[in-house]
């Protein structure tokens, strides 16, 4: 992987909106001790942080642990120095993919279904956003969870069609300003 000036790793994710504290970070690990997945995590939040501030790059991006954040933010409302964990390790997750490093989980095809939904219809498509997840990921699933779709569509739960809404560009346009601002 590429070779680094000293903690240019740092001010790389550093630079990358939301995670700008990352160096006022206090290597306390309540966000550690508060998250809901970092029992799976080969490294915990706080470690990650660490191991960015040490710039190890390429030991960061090839783990697995980035991708087991599931956005339950429990780490953000309770880091003492308003680090916002959660932010970083998103933000390690779209520097990964833009390098090419691949992803243990689903998590990215299922960002992508997402957004990709709300750009064309301005709010998420239920429908068609998990049949574009499935089809991506796993078809066989799709077939599975059929008789559930089949009940939310006859209880009128989850519409086959979408429904636009007003100021569909003005969403895409904010979308495409994050996506230039580095997330993938
Ligand atoms: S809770 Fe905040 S200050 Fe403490 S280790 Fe985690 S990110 Fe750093
Ligand atoms: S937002 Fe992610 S890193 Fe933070 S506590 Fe939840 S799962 Fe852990």
């Amino acid at each position: 992987m590429r070779k680094n000036s000293p903690q240019s790793f740092l001010k790389e994710v550093a630079s990358i909106p939301g995670s700008n504290k990352i160096s006022e970070c206090i290597q306390c690990g309540v966000c550690s001790g508060s998250c809901a997945t970092a029992t799976h995590w080969e490294y915990p939040p706080r470690k990650i942080i660490a191991m960015v501030r040490a710039d190890m790059r390429d030991d960061v991006l090839s783990s697995n642990s980035i991708w087991f954040c599931v956005s339950c933010y429990l780490c953000t409302a309770h880091c003492p120095r308003d680090i916002r964990p959660a932010n970083i390790m998103h933000a390690l997750e779209s520097l990964a993919l833009k390098e090419g490093y691949k992803p243990p989980t689903h998590s990215p095809a299922m960002y992508q279904s997402l957004v990709g939904s709300i750009k064309r219809n301005g709010r998420v498509h239920e429908f068609g956003f998990m049949f574009k997840y499935y089809l991506k990921t796993n078809p066989l699933a799709a077939i599975k969870m059929l008789p559930l779709a089949i009940d939310l569509l006859i209880h009128g739960r989850m519409p086959l069609m979408p429904k636009k809404v007003k100021g569909k560009d003005e969403i895409k346009a904010i979308l495409a300003k994050v996506t230039a601002g580095g997330a993938q």
